[in-house]
């Protein structure tokens, strides 16, 4: 009477949706991971990434220990693999939550596909979002292409409440476990045995437990949601929650987060603090946006939404965008940030949107290359929010209006007023007055005896280049 479940952007035993549904069907539920060599190409992986997946999988085969049970491993195509797995374990059914992105919809209907012909049965739910493609419309019945009317929608339909924890299980019995390994199952491989090497400490700790810590601590104990809204621009400031990693992994369940927030939302409401928290539901409601897009339309993930940018002529200078890269494009902002993203595999919001700005319209780089650059980097990597943020940057989005060219400058000294970010990422530069690095404006010999590069374009020209180039392409 066994059922296998299927993690896959779910690492939790709490709050999920598709694993409580297989509890409630039978005592003796199995979890499975399947680590697809598709999706651990180096060209797609961030090494920061990878190290929270494989961390967070140590965690949850300890937590299916714990309760009686086990997370099997595979390493293999998945429409390979766990139709071999279930079958040798005799399983009679496999449940998984659903996820947005192209691939896996594809490997999904594969591995149904195979399931099918052994006779085994599927069920499978949506989990990850608190409202799932389709069920947030605009009058006409049609998917949102635009970000405002869609919060207004989704704040106010009803959410569910959090799915039952699973405490207890049967796991296999020895004769079920060498059925297991002998269809494939392995031991969980380290990072360096997948070929990746990550030493810096991960910008959220790995796992289940540290997740909703974390998450406790931004909601209740610090309280840092009460001030979101005042403090999320300020890269300088830990004002936001940096848990992008365990909303992209599941490690936290969305349903839970929701109720707390609210409950902290509802305690608030008498004075003005309920705005910070709206201001960060508002960012929930971004990554179920971008997901819902991606959904609706996959060809966001091959290329720009809007067809007039579709051709659009970039540039590309390889060697603009190695100065990108490696954070040494002589203006402090962005290589600030592009060296807190190469350091710590992430980076601020207000960072991300100012580097997308300056490759796109500074350096005339296309989108795509910053796109894959981050996802080589990214902890919290994920197709439509970093497609999202891309196309958003680029103007070759849903929602291009108006047309938003970032000065450096002008971002730094209104978000970094004191220069304190730059100073930390650019410690070279620390002695450096405030409005330098601020305006930019170092010396030949400044820059000379720090080894910090001249800026590598004028931002005014460029700024103008772009334009001439976006009307040409509109007219
Ligand atoms: P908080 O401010 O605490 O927000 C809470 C959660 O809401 C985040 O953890 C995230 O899950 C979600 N969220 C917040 N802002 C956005 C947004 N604009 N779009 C979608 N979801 C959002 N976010 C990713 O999770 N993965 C990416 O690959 C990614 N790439 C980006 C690329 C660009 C060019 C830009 C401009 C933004 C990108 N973002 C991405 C969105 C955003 O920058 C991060 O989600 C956020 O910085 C994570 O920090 P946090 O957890 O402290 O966020």
């Amino acid at each position: 009477d066994l059922i296998v479940f299927w993690h896959r952007r779910d690492l939790r035993l709490a709050d999920n949706l598709g694993l409580a549904a297989a509890r409630a069907k039978t005592a003796k539920v199995v979890g499975l991971f399947c680590l697809d060599p598709y999706l651990l190409k180096p060209e797609a992986v961030a090494p920061a990434r990878m190290a929270y997946l494989l961390e967070s999988l140590a965690e949850l085969q300890q937590s299916y220990r714990s309760i009686g049970s086990d997370l099997l491993i595979l390493h293999q195509p998945p429409a390979e693999g766990i139709p071999v797995l279930a079958s040798q374990l005799g399983a009679r059914a496999i449940h998984w939550n659903w996820d947005v992105e192209p691939y896996a919809q594809a490997r999904d209907r594969c591995v149904r596909e195979a399931l099918k012909e052994q006779g085994i049965a599927v069920h499978t739910g949506w989990d990850q979002l608190l409202h799932a493609p389709g069920q947030v419309r605009t009058q006409a019945g049609d998917p949102y292409m635009v970000y405002t009317p869609f919060w207004k929608n989704w704040r106010s339909q009803p959410k569910a409440a959090p799915a039952p924890s699973l405490w207890d299980c049967q796991g296999l019995t020895e004769a079920e476990q060498d059925c297991a390994r002998q269809a494939g199952a392995v031991p969980l491989p380290s990072l360096q045995d997948l070929g990746f090497c990550w030493q810096e400490p991960l910008p959220l700790p790995p796992g289940e437990q540290a997740a909703w810590d974390r998450f406790l601590a931004f909601c209740n104990r610090d309280r840092t949601i009460v001030d979101y809204d005042q403090q999320r621009n300020c890269p300088a400031k830990d004002g936001t929650s940096r848990l992008s990693a365990a909303f992209k992994f599941g490690t936290l369940g969305i349903r839970a987060v929701w109720q707390e927030a609210m409950a902290a939302y509802q305690r608030c409401r008498s004075d003005r603090t309920e705005a910070g928290i709206e201001a960060w539901q508002q960012e929930l409601a971004w990554r179920e946006f971008y997901q819902h897009a991606l959904y609706f339309f996959p060809d966001l993930a091959e290329g720009a939404y809007r067809e007039r940018m579709q051709n659009f002529p970039w540039e590309n200078d390889p060697d603009l965008f190695e100065a990108w890269c490696a954070g040494e494009t002589g203006f402090p902002i962005v290589d600030a940030a592009m060296r807190q993203l190469n350091q710590t595999g992430w980076m601020h919001n207000r960072c991300r949107m100012i580097v997308a700005s300056f490759l796109t319209k500074d350096l005339l780089i296309s989108w795509q290359w910053g796109e894959q650059y981050f996802m080589q980097h990214l902890v919290d990597g994920d197709l439509s929010a970093n497609n999202g943020g891309w196309q958003w940057s680029a103007s070759s989005g849903m929602d291009p209006k108006p047309l938003r060219i970032f000065n450096p400058v002008s971002q730094a000294q209104k978000y970094d007023p004191q220069g304190e970010y730059i100073r930390h990422w650019l410690p070279d530069l620390a002695d450096l007055s405030t409005e330098s690095l601020i305006t930019g404006e170092i010396s030949p010999q400044q820059r000379q005896a720090r080894s910090y590069p001249a800026p590598v374009v004028n931002h005014a020209a460029q700024r103008q280049a772009f334009r001439d180039r976006y009307q040409n392409q509109h007219q």
